[in-house]
């Protein structure tokens, strides 16, 4: 249900400790503006959550006053699903804090925290979580979601460093889900989504990681399925302490790229290196690199880990319009090879599609040229100061398979019937809550008129 002109938000505001932000405030537009700028949508509040006591009020309130609600984190959900049109927000972007505990290796994050939030506590302490690529990602929907990042291949997903959540249900009641309390919620959580609960805190077990072996190799894109099918068979061979990132991209206007390819279609890998830091090591992996044909362009560079976190935010800036679709691979099969090199040339990316602003006329806090660059000096320097103690390095976990090998609850129906038949897995006993958020989400996801994009004939019908 939406906001009538009856709701008034007064008690909320009154009982609150963070804001409440209505159209009639000044800033409304900023506050409920997200990452994708093909999302426009208007609550009819955002409540500003500055803890669990905030959480559970504007629980109360929507349950009492039949609001539809969304909860938001950092805001990167592609189809809006923080935000609903005449709806609740409830924006848990005040609550950024992180505490490390450097004696037992964990981390606790409040549930509005960005990774550069996590990424830059853990750092000092020579530990960090496996998470996404930019920095700019909210912990509590890429955790939900499962996360994955340059550290997936050592380190596992997100989900296989999260111990233990404080969740404030749907009927205002917080627990602590851990897998001896609440163990089916813990495992819910681990990658089903939103919607079982609001969780006011993750906490991670933290992962040895500090400075990382970063190489960037790019090809010319005609050579996209020659590359494509190297990496297919080179990086489930190579060592789990190696990471690539394939993409077929534009090339950045700046360094460390030479400028006759500034601004031409690649396609390119972007490695993370955690294994042996001793120099030269990272290149030796890397040697064959010219096998699928001869680099355009390949560097290396030993990087601070939170620095190679920002390498793609000045790339991908918030405001540009978006679309993404995403789905569970097993491989790369020759189709989906031939599906790249058809559409290489033709993939609109930032450079294309939205000509940067230059000048003076550029919106506040874009930047005026977006490069994939060197970490800044100030971040190099913070590196030196905090070099970690030595530590013993731990056996890599296994990857993504851990996630599609785990035993599988049914869950709330939904969202289980949107994974993939070997994740469901069987139906055994139904997961149990005190009852589930409403799902506001639900007819949301819809593009607005004019930007319904046409799927692709290449896509299979999901697993639904
Ligand atoms: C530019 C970009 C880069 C990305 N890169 C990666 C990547 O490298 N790896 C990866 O795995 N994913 C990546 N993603 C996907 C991203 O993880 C998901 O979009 C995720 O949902 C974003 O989380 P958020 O908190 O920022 O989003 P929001 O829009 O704030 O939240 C999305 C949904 O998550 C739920 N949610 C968020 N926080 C909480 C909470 N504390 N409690 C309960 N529910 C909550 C809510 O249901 C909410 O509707 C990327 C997305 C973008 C836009």
């Amino acid at each position: 249900m939406s906001a009538t002109a009856a709701t008034t938000f007064d008690s909320l505001r009154e009982a609150l400790r963070g804001r409440v932000v209505t159209p009639q405030d000044t800033d409304y537009d900023e506050v409920r503006s997200i990452y994708n700028a093909m999302i426009d949508r208007r609550p009819a509040a955002i409540a500003r959550c500055a803890g669990a006591a905030d959480v559970r009020t504007t629980l109360a309130f929507a349950r009492e006053t039949g609001i539809d609600l969304a909860v938001r984190g950092g805001g990167h959900s592609g189809p809006g699903l923080c935000l609903v049109d005449g709806g609740l927000t409830l924006d848990l972007s005040p609550m950024r804090w992180v505490r490390v505990d450097p004696e037992t290796e964990t981390a606790q994050v409040g549930g509005g925290a960005e990774l550069a939030d996590l990424d830059h506590e853990t750092h000092a302490f020579g530990l960090g979580v496996p998470a996404g690529i930019m920095s700019t990602t909210g912990v509590g929907g890429l955790t939900l979601g499962g996360g994955h990042g340059h550290l997936t291949r050592a380190y596992g997903l997100t989900i296989d460093s999260l111990i233990a959540a404080d969740v404030v249900l749907a009927d205002g009641t917080l627990v602590t889900a851990t897998d001896k309390e609440h163990p089916d919620l813990l495992w819910a959580l681990r990658g089903g989504g939103g919607n079982f609960g609001v969780v006011t805190s993750f906490t991670f077990r933290l992962r040895p990681v500090h400075t990382v072996g970063v190489a960037v190799t790019v090809w010319p894109v005609d050579r996209t399925a020659e590359v494509l099918r190297w990496y297919r068979e080179f990086l489930p061979a190579a060592p789990e302490s190696l990471n690539g990132f394939f993409a077929v991209l534009t090339v950045p206007p700046g360094p460390p790229f030479p400028e006759p390819i500034h601004g031409q279609k690649m396609c390119a890998v972007i490695w993370c290196y955690t294994g042996d830091p001793e120099p030269g090591r990272l290149e030796d992996v890397l040697s064959v690199v010219n096998e699928p044909a001869p680099p355009a362009f390949h560097f290396t560079t030993p990087m601070p880990y939170p620095a190679l976190q920002t390498l793609f935010d000045g790339l991908m800036p918030k405001g540009l319009q978006w679309y993404w679709r995403g789905d569970f691979f097993d491989g790369i099969p020759d189709d989906a090879v031939a599906v790249h090199e058809r559409y290489a040339h033709t993939l609109p990316t930032p450079l294309d599609n939205a000509p940067l602003p230059r000048g003076r006329g550029r919106p506040p806090g874009r930047p005026r040229r977006h490069g994939l660059g060197l970490p800044g000096r100030r971040l190099v320097r913070r590196h030196r100061r905090h070099r970690p103690r030595p530590r013993q390095r731990r056996p890599h976990p296994p990857v993504v398979r851990r996630l599609l090998d785990r035993p599988a609850p049914a869950l709330h129906g939904r969202l289980v019937r949107q994974l993939p038949r070997r994740v469901r897995g069987p139906r055994t006993r139904p997961l149990h809550l005190p009852g589930q958020l409403r799902p506001p989400d639900h007819d949301q996801t819809r593009l607005r008129p004019g930007q319904l994009l046409p799927r692709h004939p290449e896509h299979p019908p999901s697993a639904a």
